[in-house]
């Protein structure tokens, strides 16, 4: 593995370590971008070729873009990629004690396996927002010396009745509620945090499996993790958008001013596993009010026609992970059209069910640009399908951005066991998810 490779995928683990919520993901996003001298666009008067501005909502969804040589109305490239993962969410009143035990009380966000979660080391994350506005930060699990929170299961001995079942029904969603201590639970938390019981029904918290990515594979050829859905091409596009900033940073300074020839942006939303829906989700008008603050930035007297069009002429690769082929479950494959792990990112033209229903299915001119486009920066990247034709498909956050008239092409990197507590990626399928944003962005 080449050091490039080795380099772009630790510092990618140590931000899927620090992003194990939507917040954090933020948050870490944010620094990395400051760091980088993106700007808040709030704080820009006019924005002129070069400047690298973002602009964060609900401190959850956020966009950042480097801005281009040609204005914003003649369109803008989009990478779009969420950070939210499935998990477990704490109900408003969480906390419980039965048989001597004390339990948080849990509601599944995303589709999950639920037996999988069953037994794991799980931790703690979230926000709680006390009445007078204050926020306080939770995170128990991850840090060296943090106790962990598990469900239990019942013993092979006593579990031949629940064998029995169909896997679905091996634990009932209700049931999922994860073990907290031996009582004294909402003490515990007053005691190290300040919150009473009340302050947890505003609160956002989430139950995440604890431990940090890890490489897998004698050959150290893969990572595993937790949430690869969808912080690996997340991390990619902003990692791709960061470095094209710093590129454009770099020429100006010599004065050559080679600006990217298009404004190139990359959006993290939230909510993408519940349906993209919110106010921090792809459904909401945060992308399109983005677009007209950048607009209203660049040209005096922005009419309302202008966004519209820098939306329709917009080109977007919603940048989602898509289902590997697993050789041990070769019947969830469309055969001859299935992703392969290791063989770089994978375009999904169309990601609907069996009668392509609730497909975004890009345009064949579209998908040919983005040939060209791959082929030149020599990405390394594969075309497939979602799955087998009336067992696959799924929803990412095309459908939203192509409302808006503009190509979209979902490309993003395949994963083995997608949406378990430890989903598996190549390294070289990350970098080249990388590659293929920067070339998108850039061309
Ligand atoms: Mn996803
Ligand atoms: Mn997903």
């Amino acid at each position: 593995m080449s050091n490039d490779v080795e380099k772009y995928c630790s510092d990618y683990m140590k931000f899927l370590a620090a992003a194990k919520t939507e917040r954090l993901a933020y948050a870490e996003a944010v620094r990395m971008l400051e760091a980088a001298g993106f700007k808040k666009l709030e704080s820009a008067k006019d924005l002129r070729p070069g400047d690298c501005v973002y602009r964060g909502y609900h401190g959850k969804t956020l966009f950042a873009a480097v801005i281009g040589a040609a204005p914003a109305a003649e369109g803008i490239r989009v990478v779009g990629g969420h950070t939210d993962a499935p998990r477990l969410d704490l109900k408003p009143k969480p906390l419980y004690e039965k048989g001597g035990l004390a339990y948080f009380d849990t509601h599944i966000y995303g589709g999950i396996k639920k037996y999988q979660w069953l037994t794991l080391p799980l931790a703690l994350y979230g926000t709680v927002v006390k009445k007078d506005g204050r926020k306080v930060d939770v995170a128990m699990g991850d840090s060296p010396g943090d106790p962990v929170f598990m469900i239990s299961d019942v013993l092979p001995h006593f579990g031949k009745e629940q064998l029995e079942k169909k896997a679905k029904d091996l634990i009932a969603a209700e049931d999922m509620d994860v073990i907290a201590g031996l009582g004294s639970t909402a003490k515990m938390l007053e005691r190290k945090y300040g919150i009473e019981a009340d302050d947890l029904l505003s609160a956002e918290l989430e139950i995440v499996p604890a431990g940090a990515p890890r490489d897998v594979g004698v050959d150290r050829s893969l990572i595993g993790a937790y949430g690869h859905d969808d912080r690996v091409c997340a991390y990619a596009g902003l990692h791709a958008l960061i470095e094209l900033a710093a590129g454009v940073g770099r020429a100006r300074r010599r004065t050559s001013m080679r600006f990217l020839p298009k404004t190139g942006a990359v959006v993290l939303c939230d909510k993408e596993e519940i349906g993209s829906v919110g106010a921090s989700g792809m459904e909401s008008s945060f992308f399109e009010n983005t677009v007209a603050e950048i607009v209203d930035r660049q040209c005096r007297m922005a009419r309302d026609i202008d966004v519209r069009r820098a939306l329709e002429k917009s080109q977007m690769l919603s940048a989602d992970v898509c289902a590997a082929s697993d050789p041990h479950f070769p019947d969830a494959d469309s055969t001859g059209n299935e992703a392969k792990l290791g063989k770089g990112p994978c375009a999904i033209k169309y990601t609907g069910a069996a009668t392509k229903s609730g497909a975004s299915d890009a345009r064949a001119e579209f998908v040919a640009e983005i040939r060209r486009t791959m082929d030149d920066a020599k990405v390394e990247w594969q075309m497939g399908e979602l799955g087998r034709a009336e067992k696959g498909g799924g929803g990412t956050i095309s459908k939203f951005m192509a409302r808006f008239g503009m190509d979209v092409l979902d490309f993003g990197t395949p994963l083995l066991n997608m949406h378990a507590p430890w989903e598996l990626a190549s390294k070289h399928d990350c970098f080249h998810t990388m590659k293929a944003y920067r070339a998108f962005l850039a061309h």
